[in-house]
């Protein structure tokens, strides 16, 4: 029997109990992995252990795929109307709002993100993208559609059956709802691998979608490691579909699998290292404080984070001066913590891995503006910091850090600055900043990224495709488009009376 993880909090921003079950969650049940070992989950702000959760196997995603398999033949599938999908879904956003502080603060926890930032972006989010799919559930419908031939002939979306989903920890309950929101309101069935550094939201989210009535093996959730519970995911023979948020590197390993095992379809959500360019003519202060939060929001683990900051020569040293004093501002500390901005990375190996990067760049010549250094004694802290004086092939400049790392860059003219932003191999996101609307429109469509914001960066909504260009990603989430990931689309044709 998988244990129980128990914790009362009594914090500035939090005072309240959790207690959940620490299991694989597979047919309904919370299960112990098949070898009985664990995983052990470190709290980032010291570095100590959470508590141990089960460690699925290849073994436990067969039994999660026959569990999804089983009820997509009886109970959801074509089994469950889009109503009844809709009204299970409505269900678990009422009870995620139920227990929206509690989920904030195990996220906070896990991911050492601020508590307010868990409860005011990653929990509210995640509600409003369940209430959004739970709206579309009865309006997945085709077409009627008119040949030659005495025919009526019309199209279904039919769920694709069991899905996999792989996702990663830098917004651990966000991404559970983007993946399993649209999955379910389609109909398909889910066997879904949290990252091994942040199970716990999504632990917790299986005890809600239990209360919520969703139908036993309609969700399954496989916590482990990527190479073996995500292999098995991407390669197994009877997941038609596998849906991944994470690295490109791992994107890479995902598609590969998928092609060698069944041809799945495959959806992918990767890296970005994107442009945020300020025109001489931007709103300064608003640019300033929208930069910021473009580097600095979630410490810099955000996947279209604007670290590549082109500022425009006739505002680059005032600017550099206001961002500099807003960079200095951000008070890094405890997630839980009062007026904290930022809290620890999320692990260890993020940790060493952004001060590798900060190291190479000092080696390669850029000048180290604000910060490149730890912060305290415990911990993975690390202080917001500014590049400057770079150059377009260092590995700050190319490669995604992933931390609270941006570089800021002067440019001269507008046609300069287009190839300087799409010089990347990735094409996540891209902002803009200036007043005036013809630029704005020009550079938004010239730049090759799935998102442009202008004049606001990191803007993300339910109802609003999100993918990337490039090596940035395979499809849309959120929005009508991710709708589309999770159906396939039959042609009935009946005859009326055509004859041979
Ligand atoms: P990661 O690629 O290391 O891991 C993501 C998930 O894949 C984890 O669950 C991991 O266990 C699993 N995995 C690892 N190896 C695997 C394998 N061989 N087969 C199958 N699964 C495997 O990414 P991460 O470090 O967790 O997250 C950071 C990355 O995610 C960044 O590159 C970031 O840009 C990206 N990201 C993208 C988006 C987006 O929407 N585009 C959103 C969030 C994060």
């Amino acid at each position: 029997m998988p244990t129980t993880f128990t914790k009362e909090w009594d914090t500035p921003a939090y005072k309240g109990k959790t207690s959940f079950s620490t299991g694989l969650f597979i047919d309904g049940k919370f299960v112990d992995g098949s070898k009985g070992t664990t995983i052990d989950v470190i709290n980032p702000t010291n570095g100590q252990l959470i508590t141990k959760i089960s460690e699925g196997l290849e073994e436990d995603v067969n039994l999660a795929v026959a569990a999804a398999q089983k009820a997509f033949d009886t109970t959801w599938g074509l089994n469950a109307s889009g109503p009844k999908r809709g009204e299970l879904l409505w269900k678990l956003a009422q009870l995620m709002e139920t227990h929206k502080d509690e989920l904030a603060a195990i996220e906070a926890l896990d991911n050492g993100k601020t508590f307010d930032w868990a409860l005011g972006v990653d929990v509210t989010f995640s509600i409003n993208v369940v209430k959004y799919f739970a709206g579309w559930s009865d309006k997945i419908s085709g077409q009627t559609l008119e040949t030659d031939e005495k025919k009526l002939i019309y199209t279904r979306h039919e769920p694709i059956g069991v899905v996999g989903q792989i996702i990663p920890w830098n917004f651990p309950l966000l991404m559970l709802a983007w993946k399993i929101g649209p999955a379910l309101a389609t109909g398909n069935t889910i066997v879904l691998k949290p990252s091994e550094f942040t199970p716990l939201t999504a632990i917790r989210m299986c005890e809600l979608i239990q209360e919520a009535g969703f139908p036993p093996g309609s969700v399954n959730i496989v916590t482990g490691y990527g190479p073996t519970v995500g292999a098995a995911i991407s390669s197994h023979l009877k997941i038609e579909k596998v849906a991944f948020t994470g690295s490109t590197l791992v994107g890479r390993k995902i598609m590969e699998a998928a092609a060698k095992s069944n041809l799945k379809t495959v959806t992918l959500e990767l890296g970005g290292k994107s442009p945020n360019i300020i025109f001489n003519d931007a709103d300064l202060d608003q640019a300033v404080n929208w930069t910021a939060h473009g580097i600095f929001w979630n410490h810099g683990q955000a996947c279209c984070a604007g670290t590549r900051i082109f500022v425009q020569s006739g505002i680059y040293d005032e600017f550099l001066e206001k961002l500099t004093a807003k960079a200095k501002a951000i008070r890094v500390g405890d997630p839980f913590g009062a007026d904290i901005d930022q809290g620890p990375q999320v692990s260890q190996i993020q940790y060493d891995r952004i001060l590798g990067y900060i190291d190479s760049g000092k080696a390669d010549g850029a000048k180290v503006h604000l910060g490149g250094e730890p912060v305290g004694s415990e911990g993975y802290f690390i202080a917001p910091t500014i590049f400057t004086e770079t150059k377009p092939d260092m590995r700050i400049v190319k490669e995604e850090i992933f931390g609270p790392v941006g570089v800021v860059i002067k440019f001269e003219d507008d046609d300069d600055i287009i190839k300087q932003a799409n010089d990347t191999v990735y094409g996540l996101a891209a902002a803009v900043f200036t007043q005036n609307i013809n630029r704005a429109i020009e550079t938004a469509h010239k730049l090759q990224a799935g998102t442009v914001w202008v004049n606001c960066i990191n803007q993300l909504h339910a109802n609003v495709p999100f993918g990337g260009y490039k090596q940035s990603g395979i499809g849309r989430e959120l929005g009508e488009y991710a709708l589309l990931n999770y159906t396939n689309v039959k042609a009935v044709h009946i005859n009326l009376g055509h004859t041979l």
